[in-house]
């Protein structure tokens, strides 16, 4: 059986320690989309960990990671990320890597600094890992694939071609040095090695572990409004984060796919440009305040240390992104965060040219939209901890049953804190 851990919302919304939970129950841990562009934060026996590229089954040893086709592979990364975690006494995980993941290469990191630095204050706040050239390229037909570097005669001829157009690029258009593709071509095969030992056929693999009924997690990164057909055009990543994507960044039949656990946090958080639609925002003295209390420590980002965008509850947005997902259970993290507050507003509507929608709009007319709130009542104490439904205060449960019916699908758990055993099931 497949499952899939996804976001509804904007990323960051706590998915680490959920795929860490579910990972341990799982055979099979699949990453399907983007690269490390963006961090899971799991905190477990061996210490904090930020995962960037690795799956989140890396800590089991009874657990295939695979690192899927539709990965942005940059290998350099998955080396230091790999040393970083044996360095730090986790034994060395068991991990296969799609022959057929594109790799990121050093080039699509430059460019990705050189567009931004182009753009100015237009700039779109890429992490600059690479990623939009990467899947830039990709779709263009000018990628190497992993099984590439081990094919020499296929490599000579295919990465001249991707490094003149590239050099095109660099000279005219950015005004920049020149690739040296020979120099390129040696550290690749250098790279190569690192990756040997882990290269194989994961379709194969996957359609077998489907077949022998095996437990299956498909891991998203990021969250739907980062998607670039159903997110917020243009402010979004450029691989698909849904569940769906799965079905080809990890080659698994759609018909296995099961359940998909889509996580959204009690608030809302937003990494990127300061001009992306962000309706529930909070700025100011509440804003910083709700920052500083967020996650475990605070609301920064797990790969770029950025201070997030924070904001209130977005009930609009993450309908919509449950409904992209097409979540069959919510998981809903920080609630721990919000028990300082007396009153607790959540975004029920966008007003946008005078009316009022609780429908998310295209993103054209999200940038009109003004949050409608509605003001719930806190419960003022500290709920970190509580793995019991039941011995939340009355107004967090009620909460929670707002949230539930205005996201209109299950919210099956309850995060009242960073670490593992936080956790409620709602059932
Ligand atoms: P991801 O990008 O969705 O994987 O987000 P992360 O896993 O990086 O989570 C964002 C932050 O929230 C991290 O610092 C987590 O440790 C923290 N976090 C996750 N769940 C909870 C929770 O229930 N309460 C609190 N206070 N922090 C949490």
């Amino acid at each position: 059986m497949v499952k899939a851990i996804v976001g509804a919302n904007w990323g960051d919304e706590g998915k680490g320690k959920i795929t860490d939970m579910l990972a341990e129950e799982s055979d099979v841990v699949i990453r399907f989309q983007g690269g490390a562009n963006a961090g899971h934060t799991i905190i477990n026996e061996y210490g904090r960990f930020a995962l960037h590229i690795l799956p989140s089954g890396a800590f089991y040893p009874h657990i295939t990671n695979i690192i899927g086709n539709g990965v942005a592979l940059d290998i350099q990364k998955l080396a230091d990320e790999l040393n970083s975690i044996t360095g730090q006494g986790v034994p060395a995980p068991n991990l296969i890597v799609s022959e057929r993941a594109q790799l990121l290469m050093p080039y699509h990191i430059l460019q990705d600094a050189y567009e931004e630095e182009r753009l100015g204050g237009r700039a779109f706040g890429s992490t600059k890992s690479g990623i939009a050239p990467f899947y830039s390229d990709k779709y263009a037909k000018t990628g190497i694939q992993v099984a590439d570097l081990f094919d020499e005669a296929r490599l000579r001829e295919r990465l001249p071609r991707a490094v003149e157009m590239k050099n095109i690029l660099f000279q005219h258009m950015y005004h920049k040095p020149l690739l040296n593709v020979d120099e390129l071509y040696d550290s690749l095969l250098t790279l190569r090695e690192v990756i040997r030992p882990y290269v194989g056929d994961t379709v194969s693999f996957i359609h077998n572990a489907v077949k022998e009924n095996k437990t299956i997690l498909l891991e998203g990164q990021l969250g739907a409004m980062k998607d670039p057909d159903l997110g917020i055009c243009p402010m979004t990543t450029s691989s698909h984060t849904l569940a769906g994507f799965g079905c080809v960044g990890a080659a698994v039949p759609p018909t296995a796919v099961e359940d998909v656990i889509c996580v959204t946090k009690a608030y809302s958080s937003c990494v990127g440009a300061k001009t992306e639609p962000f309706i529930s925002e909070v700025t100011g003295e509440a804003g910083d305040e709700l920052r500083m209390r967020g996650g475990d420590k605070g609301e920064f980002g797990a790969t770029t240390g950025r201070p997030r965008r924070v904001g209130w509850f977005d009930a609009v947005a993450t309908r919509y992104g449950c409904t992209v997902q097409g979540a069959t259970q919510v998981a809903l993290t920080c609630l721990d965060v919000l028990g300082y507050l007396d009153e607790i507003p959540v975004c029920v509507g966008y007003e946008i040219d005078g009316e009022v929608t609780d429908t998310f709009p295209a993103p054209a007319k999200l940038g009109r939209a003004k949050p409608v709130f509605e003001l719930l009542p806190g419960w003022k104490s500290d709920i970190r901890g509580i793995t019991d439904y039941a011995k939340l205060p009355a107004n967090a449960r009620s909460y929670v049953d707002f949230l539930e019916a205005r996201i209109g699908c299950p919210i099956t758990l309850v995060s009242t804190g960073p670490e593992r055993h936080e956790i409620i099931h709602r059932g």
